[in-house]
């Protein structure tokens, strides 16, 4: 019996159910594939491993050998350096048995990471120093353990052969050669990988065969080798994906008839228009073109709105509603939390209000939530069913058994990356008919304002249609943000004095906290503890409310309410205000341990001011409780440099990769784990065109030569 990738990692030789559980719960390995897919994070260029006497002083070098042992000193302040440092000293020895030293300062830890009996290559410049060879501060590359099944002679030989080295993700009980180990025996282990894709897709595209590609992510013998491999399974992950959602795309067509939803020439949607206190800007003109070509046609509506925080879409939204209640059905808003749920209530109920809300021969509007009294709930579900309401607000509680629509012919999904495909599925089928007659599907827009670039969006929602609000509303209010280090900790008391000057001009001030409380686990400002000094010891004078995702509903509302009308001029909170949440006064965003939130979540809180108060401040304390890393500096200069949504898009997609930005949880898509979509852009576009070429020809991926193709989309 040969290995097979579905087998658990307990088929390798060596690897027991310890070994295996430590595996699954570091990196969810499970299968041989879940091993073979944990790509390596980077390479390690060992260059050309060479032996002390051909080592050339003053230049780079790879030597490799086994550690014998450590000692450390004090070197004391010398010349213009006026610290002392410590030096650690290790000594190694090469398969030759010729003995050099590396060493490393103010860096005891490598002591302990480097025991004596580890194998490892060290990469740097090579000095003399009193007679001996040293490497001073050099790369480390652990090859291995001496009595593990590694020496310096076997390391060294796999170095020969092979110059990249491949580094994983590891963790303190499974170091990357650990890894290593594993892989090389797992491809041993294997036969042949079948390759899923035809010969003539992949010669037509230049791919290499799928097991080559396999062994080579994990083996290169060089760098061409490496990007090979790696333009081959990334590949994979997009043509997959992309099949995958157009498949289901035309599936979901195919058993369903689109509605009619254009736009009555005098009805609701075009009186909600002349009814506007301000002319929609070009782009939302626009955006409405695109729909309402959508909503006329046959075929059910799939598209994405995207706009940056405060480009206007909630109009859009509303009168893309509007045109199913011009042609006598209703239209559903979800969102993701309660908040945004009542916010978007009242936005609806103004912005309807010169129409008629809630009276009779009015529009009527109403907000389901998991929070939504018993009574009001069954009130609620029974008009949806009778057709008497025309427009209902909710959160995942619409998704609930039991609510049911007379005809849905609109549902638009707000901040489409905190919901998944399947529940954007879930929601159009609310709308089944009784009588047995053909579903109709009701068209569907979703809406982000996470901007992402063009390319990614053609990846992720390869399935929808994408429309770009580009354009803000006049008026914006310029944001100036603000990054505090602990360095400057006398501007935090210059911050509050100026929070109080603000609210003395009838501005208000938001403070956000990455957590609800304080914990050891979990070192930062708590928005309870924040809350309770701010408005004892900081602003006695004024009042501070705090929302969070443990109130109540009630008290949640009680807050935004008193912040919304002034009552209170400071509201401290969690993340729960992240979107859409909408208060014009607001003008000071305050965002304490700013290193905890990601671009994209900074750039959604800060979009919260600069509404039309007056000029506006984002202010994040970065370094207060945890250590500043580069990359989370990087991140902060970023959002502190530029308000541009996509801007900041680039950057975040730059910094942590498309899988990362949008996980399977978020979006219900499967992890692109190696598609960069930003250098990939022309992967991206083949393999959409491909995956609908192939459609094309074989709508439902029946025919017996698309079977791998079909069996490998289902699988992913
Ligand atoms: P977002 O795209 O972030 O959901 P909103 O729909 O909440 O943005 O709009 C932000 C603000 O801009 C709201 O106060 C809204 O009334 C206002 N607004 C929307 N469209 C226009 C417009 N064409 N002219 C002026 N203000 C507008
Ligand atoms: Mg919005």
């Amino acid at each position: 019996m040969s290995l097979s990738l579905d087998d658990r990692v307990t088929a390798l030789p060596g690897v027991g159910p310890k070994l295996a559980g430590r595996l699954d719960e570091a990196f969810g390995i499970r299968t041989v594939r879940d091993l073979l897919e944990h790509y390596p994070r980077r390479y390690h260029d060992a260059g050309e491993v060479l032996d002390l006497g051909d080592v050339e002083e003053g230049a780079p070098a790879t030597l490799l050998g086994e550690v014998l042992d450590w000692s450390t000193r004090r070197v004391p302040p010398r010349g213009k350096r006026s610290r002392a440092l410590d030096l650690a000293e290790g000594r190694v020895r090469q398969a030759s048995g010729a003995v050099f030293t590396v060493t490393f300062f103010n860096q005891r830890w490598r002591a302990s990471t480097l025991p004596p009996g580890t194998v490892a290559a060290f990469s740097g410049t090579v000095k003399r120093f009193r007679g001996e060879l040293q490497l001073a501060s050099p790369d480390v590359q652990v090859l291995g353990k001496v009595g593990s099944g590694t020496d310096a002679a076997s390391a060294a030989e796999r170095l020969d052969h092979q110059r990249l080295l491949a580094v994983y993700r590891a963790t303190d009980g499974l170091p990357s050669f650990k890894l290593n180990e594993l892989v090389e025996v797992a491809l041993e282990a294997l036969p042949p990988l079948e390759d899923w894709l035809p010969e003539e897709l992949r010669s037509g595209h230049r791919l290499r065969p799928l097991d080559e590609a396999v062994r080579a992510i994990h083996a290169p013998a060089d760098q061409p080798d490496r990007r090979a491999a790696r333009r081959r399974l990334a590949f994979d992950e997009l043509f997959s994906l992309q099949l995958g959602l157009q498949w289901r795309r035309r599936q979901l067509e195919a058993d369903t008839v689109g509605l009619d939803n254009a736009p009555e020439p005098a009805g609701w949607a075009s009186r909600f228009l002349a009814a506007l206190p301000f002319p929609p800007t070009g782009a939302q003109t626009r955006a409405m073109g695109d729909l309402g070509r959508d909503l006329a046609a046959p075929r059910p509506m799939h598209r994405l709105l995207q706009g940056d925080v405060g480009s206007g879409k909630t109009v859009v939204a509303v009168w893309t509603m509007l045109c199913a209640v011009d042609r006598g059905r209703q239209a559903a808003l979800m969102v993701p939390t309660e908040v945004l749920a009542e916010q978007h209530l009242r936005t609806l109920t103004e912005l309807l209000a010169p129409l008629g809300v809630n009276v009779l021969d009015g529009l009527r509007v109403a907000a389901l939530t998991s929070s939504t009294s018993t009574n009001e709930r069954r009130r609620i579900l029974s008009e949806l069913l009778t057709g008497e309401l025309d427009l209902i607000v909710g959160t995942h509680a619409l998704l609930e058994e039991g609510v049911r629509f007379a005809d849905l012919g609109v549902v638009v999904i707000d901040e489409q990356h905190r919901f998944g495909v399947s529940q954007r599925v879930q929601l159009k089928e609310k709308s089944a008919p009784f009588d047995g007659a053909t579903p109709t599907a009701p068209d569907v827009l979703v809406m982000t304002a996470t901007p992402i670039p063009r390319s990614l969006a053609l990846t992720l929602y390869g399935d929808l249609d994408v429309t770009v609000l580009d354009e803000l509303p006049p008026g914006r209010e310029p944001i100036t943000t603000q990054l505090i280090t602990p360095e400057q900790a006398h501007r935090r008391a210059r911050l509050e004095a100026f929070i109080r000057t603000e609210v003395a001009a009838g501005r208000r001030a938001y403070v956000v906290c990455p957590f609800v409380e304080e914990s050891e686990q979990l070192p930062g400002r708590g928005a309870v503890q924040e809350h309770r000094r701010l408005a004892t010891e900081v602003f006695p004078d004024l009042e501070v409310v705090l929302v969070h995702g443990r109130l109540s509903s009630a008290g949640k509302e009680a807050a935004m309410s008193a912040f919304r009308n002034g009552d209170a001029q400071v509201l401290v909170s969690t993340t729960v205000i992240e979107v859409g949440v909408d208060v014009p006064e607001a003008t000071i965003m305050v965002i304490e341990d700013a290193e905890r939130f990601g671009i994209s979540q900074l750039h959604q809180l800060r979009g919260r001011v600069g509404r039309g108060g007056g000029r506006s401040f984002c202010v994040l304390f970065a370094g207060w409780s945890s250590e500043l890393g580069d990359d989370a500096l990087e991140r902060l200069e970023a959002v502190a440099q530029t308000t541009d949504g996509f801007q900041l898009a680039e950057t975040d997609l730059r910094i942590r990769g498309a899988g990362q930005l949008f996980g399977r949880a978020q979006s219900g898509l499967p992890d692109l784990i190696l598609a960069r979509v930003q250098e990939d852009v022309d992967l991206v576009a083949a393999t959409r065109e491909l995956a609908a070429r192939i459609l094309d020809d074989d709508p439902g991926l029946a025919e017996p030569r698309h079977a791998a193709l079909r069996a490998e989309v289902l699988r992913r």
